[in-house]
């Protein structure tokens, strides 16, 4: 794959073409990561760049975008399964518009078009910029395919609907130059590509001026951030530096990132967390075993004493730091003593939150090869059930040592469950419910008077 230039990030004020679907409705129902989130937002900011508003469910939009998500197995099942559903809609409708887009129409198209006939647009991760486009095409000429392999437009660079007004998704990468054995994202996402930092910092100022508050920088393994770039043909841009110029922003009061890789976290991106004030204590660090010999296997490219060593260099550096994981169980020839590593790991490290998966083969990845050490379903169940049960009681035990402190938190808004409450978050991402109504985006300090194992809860001053 050949490298790509990034095009200018300016988002578009004015559409370049009129808006030809004025008064018609979308709805996006998105699966899978946080990448997958912020593209959403992009097509959702393309659909109102050609008139078209935002409908609450399938029965009522013209048009349906469906971003699909093919890392875990249950998402590719519920995304077949929505695409059925669909056909009901499309059969009472038969103007509706589908399209399917994301990684799984990225590796998958030709399972799609045959098992989903009906959806009138496939196409994949790296031409967003081309949705509007392939809607025309479908809508004239009939159902249509579009899935290339090089990236044709970073994300950043198209219009957005922001889910949360005062909080933003920026990408700083796209792909991944890792091989870990049980991911697809490499041969969906493609190599690792840097947007230049001047642009991340000048798309960060807009959204600043625009009342932004928060911002999430999002690659696949942030560690290795500008490694594709050169400034003068020697120097390059490093994670770090970024972090610390996107931090100074003015208007910019938290600034945090997702994923770092173990392998790649080093002292200079922690001292930047450490000494810039806006970048939130909170480091999503993804450990997957504690197995030196699954580790291995995965492919991970460290072992659990780098993992811890670098583990203990965050915490030292970074007061107050909270830290989440992610955690595989039942990788193929995953033993009981390998998974009792990974035990003694959770109750050594003492994480904030865990991610905890049960290992699902997907297709085209190594992992998916040793069908002859796949794990038996009976004994992955009972080992997850375990590791669930003490990392709940982990997460339980340091939310209720919060009690008693004074956080600041970023209100959110409403409560789904009770509109009475307010969803706020502490620096450190964790859900903090406080009573009462606020603006999104306001920024407040609370008193924290009660914990349960996944929220706390807070009274302002
Ligand atoms: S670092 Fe590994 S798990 Fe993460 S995206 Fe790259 S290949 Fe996948």
């Amino acid at each position: 794959m050949t490298q790509v230039l990034l095009p200018d990030p300016r988002p578009r004020e004015k559409p370049t073409r009129p808006a030809t679907r004025r008064g018609k409705s979308y709805f996006i129902r998105t699966f899978g990561c946080q990448m997958n989130e912020h593209d959403s937002e992009r097509i959702a900011g393309l659909f109102e760049l050609d008139g078209m508003s935002r409908t609450d469910g399938f029965a009522s939009a013209d048009v349906v975008y469906v971003n699909t998500c093919t890392i875990r197995e249950n998402a590719d099942n519920r995304m077949y399964g929505n695409l059925g559903q669909l056909k009901a809609y499309k059969d009472e409708n038969p103007d509706m518009l589908l399209v399917v887009g994301g990684c799984a129409a990225q590796k998958d198209r030709e399972m799609i078009r045959e098992r989903a006939p009906w959806v009138d647009v496939v196409m994949g991760t790296h031409n967003l910029d081309r949705v509007l486009d392939l809607i025309d095409h479908a809508e004239e000429w009939g159902p249509i395919t579009e899935v290339v392999d090089e990236l044709q437009a970073m994300p950043s660079s198209l219009p957005v609907r922001r889910e949360l007004e005062h909080s933003a998704w920026v990408t700083i990468q796209v792909g991944c130059n890792n091989t870990c054995t049980f991911c697809i994202v490499p041969s969906v996402r493609g190599v690792e590509v840097s947007r230049r930092p001047g642009n991340i910092v000048r798309e960060v100022e807009r959204l600043a001026a625009d009342g932004v508050v928060e911002v999430t920088l999002l690659g696949q393994n942030v560690d290795t951030y500008g490694r594709d770039l050169a400034i003068d043909g020697k120097r390059r841009p490093i994670f770090g530096d970024l972090l610390r110029r996107v931090g100074e922003i003015d208007g910019i009061s938290r600034v945090r990132f997702t994923s770092p890789h173990p392998n790649d976290f080093r002292e200079d991106v922690a001292m930047a967390m450490a000494e810039t004030e806006a970048v939130c204590e909170q480091l999503h660090f993804p450990l997957q075993s504690g197995s030196d010999r699954i580790l291995a296997a995965m492919h991970r490219g460290y072992n659990r004493k780098k993992y811890m060593d670098r583990l203990a260099m965050a915490r030292e550096t970074i007061p107050g730091l909270a830290v989440s994981t992610d955690i595989i169980v039942g990788f193929p020839g995953e033993s009981d003593e390998d998974f009792e590593l990974t035990m003694e790991v959770v109750e050594e490290a003492r994480f904030d939150q865990a991610f905890m998966f049960i290992f699902s083969p997907r297709p085209e990845t190594r992992a998916a090869e040793m069908v002859d050490q796949f794990v038996p379903d009976e004994v992955i169940q009972r080992r997850f059930d375990r590791l669930v049960e003490v990392q709940n009681r982990i997460s339980g035990e340091l939310n209720q040592t919060s009690i008693g402190s004074r956080l600041e938190v970023l209100v959110e808004g409403p409560s789904r469950k009770n509109p009475e409450v307010a969803t706020t978050r502490s620096r450190t991402g964790k859900v903090v419910h406080v009573d009462g109504q606020y603006a999104p985006g306001k920024l407040m300090e609370v008193d924290i008077v009660d914990a349960a194992m996944h929220y706390l809860t807070g009274v302002p001053l």
